[in-house]
């Protein structure tokens, strides 16, 4: 690479300085290319792209790693252009790589390029230093003989090591992953043996498939270069229990029986039992759902087109997934990673070019490397890990399609649709519309799966883990799913039909009559004025809050704006955005927050170094601050909105007076800059108990507070809003959070400035009246249920929200508060 070389000793990591992975010299580059060194063959390339491992003849191993921590960046900026077992000639292009994105979001950019794994091999001739073009020498690498003389002996190490597992979950995907992670920098082949089976420690498919389990033994094995440091290595990382140890108090938990999971067992003629995967009452027509086999041609037409074929199909399946990506959040999100993950996997993508050499077709080999592991997933005897297996299957389907060009055509069922199936997956799961599938029951599946997680993230009742007799019921049957109470009824006879049908309309009523209501302004029901917004994140949202009779945004998400970008977004883009949503609003007021990257929220164009506590870390207003032009563009972007004014600006995740005033400084001078003297309001998000218990102060200079309940919930309770092991206990309704909300309220009235709430508890019903109570005059909600809050609004009075609210701030848990609020709004 062209740029300024240096010795290895000024690497700013120990790791390169002290020479810990091999000898060889570093660049700072000034241009955002690696070519190869040497002809070789690629041996090594991180799925992040950053780092590189050739191998040229005479068992010569050159590793190449742009910048020192870019393994955070997650692959952003880096954009490799070989593959690995690609043959490459000196000069020929590895990885291009975007240096200012680089700069921005790692330690450094410094490249060593090492010699590594290999004895009786040294340096010599290496380059001065100073300004190097590509193709320059840098140095040599010469065979010492008193070196090869002294290795004479066996030729490659080999290095033994048993761990007892210490994980909870033992090794399933995240460890599995974390293990192939620590050990790129070795050349040693490592293999995990459990019992009598293996599996390459770099495969995490494989690793799943030996179903590894809290309290087994497992042997690890390294062979070849600096074995003994690879499987050292390994065992120390397991050992250490990955961050998820079991905790030594609570006995091991016996392992769950495989799937499926046994549903009750219902002795009532007509009434079948199940799992509730997603709660919810629907009444409807049994469907049943049977996935044709793919019919694909086995046999290839030759081994270069088919590994173009089965390159293309992935690279489809990447892109579809990682376009989703951009929008996901919450379990969705982890979802689509873990496909990501899986289709990275060399071992997987080694058995399918192996089976194309062998003469399959692309689709076919593909079929042919997943199938086995999503049968082997399946067997293992843990209900988790047979769990898993719809993710083979599903990829297996995705990537099939793709290379066949027979993307999955849309799901579309008759309206009323009570969806029966063997088994559904995921994607599958999220193509489903629920205004044609009222809800769904599998025969098999767990209620920790991922089609369980969809489904109740669409909304759409549900069941799993029903057995065999879901097969039973016959095409076109009449069924009540209720997926609350775990049943299905078949063919209900007229008063139960009646009586679910009288509990499904009454909810429809209700909708209904508070769409037709939602033109007009929200009120309580004594004439207290109560404002109805809506969170948006794109002009189309803008138009659909219109429509659903929001009276203007309280929470514009900036972020969602460029998710995709790869370089930040320009004053004048930004500003087009804005004012398209300010017009869609047809002068409704519109409160845009500044960018709230990091955390659980990434962007492309702005890598954030990796954290140990993300949620804790570079987030928010803090990114502004610590990025000043990103900061000003956008108060600029902001400021360009007509007519000045309707945009008002939101400051996310703010601790403390002084980041206001560093933001209202900017905001100063800009204006002065542009000559714009009317009043642009600058007010603050409620996310931290920091927020809440300084209200006061912050009032005094901010000109409104909108509370995030989402965020205050998680720090109040110092629980991760994104981690499914302490979903159930986040609760907005907690009492601690709701003593916060009304230290907020108390605040701000006293400095005489209005709060919101944009948070997730301004779109839950029973959460509402206690907002009002507590002093909140602005609810920003979901598009959805804005209707739903209007009408809700409009059936209270403050003075008995008020009570309601002192109430449910005296309650002991979050359990007590809803089953206050459910008695209150019964
Ligand atoms: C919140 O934290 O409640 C909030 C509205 O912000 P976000 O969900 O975007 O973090
Ligand atoms: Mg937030």
């Amino acid at each position: 690479m062209a740029g300024w070389l240096m010795p290895l000793e000024e690497v700013p990591d120990p790791v390169f300085a002290q020479r810990m992975l091999g000898d060889g010299v570093a660049i700072d580059p000034t241009e955002g290319c690696l070519y190869a060194p040497c002809d070789g063959e690629v041996t090594v390339l991180q799925p992040t792209g950053h780092a590189i491992t050739l191998r040229a003849g005479d068992g010569v191993e050159l590793l190449m790693h742009i910048g020192i921590d870019t393994v955070q960046l997650a692959g952003a900026g880096f954009d490799p252009r070989v593959k690995v077992g690609d043959k490459v000639r000196a000069g020929d292009v590895l990885i291009r790589f975007d240096l200012d994105a680089i700069v921005c979001g790692a330690p450094s950019v410094t490249t060593p390029v090492l010699l590594i794994g290999q004895d009786g091999l040294a340096l010599t001739g290496k380059h001065g230093g100073g300004i190097v073009a590509p193709g320059e020498p840098i140095f040599s690498i010469r065979r010492e003989a008193v070196a090869v003389e002294a290795v004479a002996g066996p030729v490659s190490e080999t290095a033994v090591r048993e761990v007892v597992v210490p994980l909870a979950h033992g090794i399933h995907a995240r460890p599995a992953a974390r293990l192939r992670e620590v050990l790129v920098p070795f050349a040693a082949r490592v293999t995990i043996t459990k019992g009598d089976q293996s599996a390459d420690a770099r495969s995490p498919v494989r690793l799943m498939t030996l179903g590894i389990k809290l309290g087994d033994t497992i042997r690890i094995t390294a062979e070849g270069g600096r074995a003994d440091e690879a499987a050292a290595t390994l065992a120390a990382l397991i050992e250490t229990g990955m961050g998820e140890k079991a905790d030594p108090a609570n006995a091991p938990a016996p392992a769950p029986a495989a799937a499926p999971v046994a549903a009750p067992v219902s002795n009532e003629p007509g009434l079948l039992g199940g799992v509730t995967a997603a709660p919810g009452l629907a009444i409807g027509t049994a469907c049943f759902f049977r996935l044709p086999e793919l019919s694909i041609d086995p046999v290839g037409k030759g081994a270069s087109l088919e590994r173009a074929r089965l390159e293309d199909g992935i690279a489809k399946v990447v892109r579809a997934i990682d376009a989703d990506l951009s929008h996901a959040a919450g379990p969705m999100r982890s979802i689509l990673t873990a496909h990501r993950t899986m289709l990275d996997d060399p071992d997987m993508l080694e058995t399918a070019r192996q089976a194309i050499l062998d003469g399959a077709s692309a689709g076919h080999a593909w079929r042919l490397a997943l199938r086995p592991q999503a049968d082997l997933l399946r067997a293992s005897g843990d209900a988790h890990l047979a769990e898993r297996a719809d993710d083979m299957v599903d990829l297996e389907r995705r990537v099939v399609s793709a290379i066949e060009g027979l993307e999955d055509a849309p799901l579309v069922f008759p309206p009323d649709t009570i969806l029966l199936a063997d088994d559904l997956l995921p994607s599958q799961v999220t193509g489903l519309d629920p205004a044609q599938v009222r809800g769904f029951a599998t025969v098999r599946g767990g209620p920790t799966s991922h089609v369980a997680i969809l489904a109740a993230s669409l909304g759409i009742p549900a069941l799993v883990a029903m057995g065999a007799p879901l097969r039973g019921i016959a095409e076109g049957e009449t069924l009540i799913l209720d997926a609350g109470a775990g049943t299905i009824r078949i063919a209900p006879d007229t008063a139960q039909r009646a009586e679910a049908q009288a509990r499904v309309d009454a909810r429809a009523a209700a909708l209904a009559g508070a769409h037709a209501a939602a033109a007009a302004p929200a009120k309580l029901a004594d004439g207290t004025r109560i404002e109805v917004f809506a969170n948006l994140g794109s002009v189309g949202d803008a138009e659909r809050a219109v429509a659903a009779g929001a009276e203007g945004s309280g929470l514009l998400r900036t972020e969602f704006l460029f998710l995709e970008r790869e370089t930040p977004p320009s004053v004048a883009e930004q500003t087009a955005e804005y004012q398209a949503i300010a017009d869609a609003l047809q002068g409704r007021p519109l409160i845009i927050r500044l960018l709230d990257i990091g955390g659980d929220k990434p962007a492309p164009y702005l890598p954030i170094a990796t954290e140990e506590n993300p949620a804790l870390g570079l987030r928010g207003i803090r990114v502004g601050l610590a990025h000043p032009q990103v900061l000003e563009d956008q108060l600029r972007a902001i400021l360009g909105v007509r007519p000045i004014g309707i945009a008002k600006i939101m400051l996310p995740m703010i601790a403390s007076v002084g980041e206001l005033r560093a933001v209202r400084a900017v905001l100063d001078r800009l204006r002065d800059e542009l000559g714009i003297g009317e009043k642009v309001e600058l007010g603050i998000m409620v996310e931290t108990p920091a927020a809440a218990a300084t209200a006061d102060l912050l009032a005094t200079e901010a000109d409104f507070l909108s509370i995030g309940t989402n965020d205050l919930t998680q720090y109040t309770l110092a629980m991760d809003r994104g981690n499914p092991a302490v979903a159930s206990g986040i609760d907005g309704l907690h009492p601690a959070v709701l003593r916060l909300i009304a230290d907020t309220c108390r605040g701000a009235a006293a400095r005489g400035r209005w709060v919101g709430v944009c948070g997730g508890l301004a779109s839950d019903p029973l959460a509402v009246p206690i907002l009002v109570g507590l002093g909140v005059t602005e609810l920003s909600a979901t598009v959805s249920v804005v209707p739903e809050v209007k009408a809700l609004l409009a059936t209270l009075t403050l003075e008995h929200a008020r009570a309601h609210a002192a109430a449910a701030l005296n309650c002991a848990t979050a359990a007590d508060v809803r089953r206050l609020a459910r008695e209150f709004t019964a």
